[in-house]
């Protein structure tokens, strides 16, 4: 059992090769396609701290500036993510509020904060507890997050709208995007589990 926790399958050509132990900084490659495999979990680590620093600079902006700007026949109006939901609710779409409340605003904050507590956690070797309640928290949260669904939204009524109205990305569009570019790599490049590998190491 024991070695078969070493066994991984190349997901590039399928095929099975042992895992080796890697220095700070190594990359592994798959040595039949040469694909990148894997890399040292010290290098996951940092890059976990970096990352998350720079995606809550990057959500705040996003939340906080207006992401668009819509002129119809001389009125103008910026859309803020913050402001959205406030707007959906007070027109009675109580459960389009809610979800983007809770998919587009709160949860990717908790994610951001449970990201850069678990790097925390992960550099430091400190409470192994409190990182693995972390880890299940943000295992199950994390398909909660539905940025990207928000942003396809956004996207598709700007090019309804296109027609009838003069619209502008604002300036908070492009750090909504970086947010977005950040919550993706971690969630489907970097991969709880590696974060879970981690914490097993610790
Ligand atoms: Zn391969």
């Amino acid at each position: 059992m024991e070695k078969l926790k070493n066994i991984i399958i190349c997901p590039h050509c399928e095929s099975v090769i042992e895992k080796k132990e890697l220095n700070k900084k190594e990359v592994a490659f798959c040595p039949v396609c040469n694909k990148k495999l894997y890399e040292s979990t010290n290098c996951v680590k940092y890059r976990l701290f970096n990352f998350s620093i720079a995606m809550f600079i990057f959500y705040i902006l996003s939340m906080l500036l207006p992401i668009i700007r819509i002129n119809i026949i001389g009125y103008e109006e910026n859309l803020e993510i913050i402001n959205s939901f406030i707007f959906l609710f007070s027109k009675g779409y109580v459960f389009l509020s809610l979800f983007v409340f809770f998919s587009v605003i709160l949860f990717p904050f908790i994610c951001i904060v449970i990201l850069f507590m678990l790097s925390l956690l992960f550099i430091s070797g400190f409470d192994k507890k409190l990182a693995k309640n972390l880890l299940v928290i943000i295992t199950v949260l994390k398909d909660w997050c539905f940025v990207d669904i928000f942003l396809i939204a956004i996207l598709v009524s700007v090019i309804k709208l296109l027609n009838v109205a003069d619209i502008d990305f604002s300036v908070g569009f492009w750090p909504y995007i970086l947010f977005l570019s950040f919550l993706v790599y971690i969630v489907k490049f970097l991969k709880v589990e590696s974060l879970w590998e981690i914490w097993g190491n610790m």
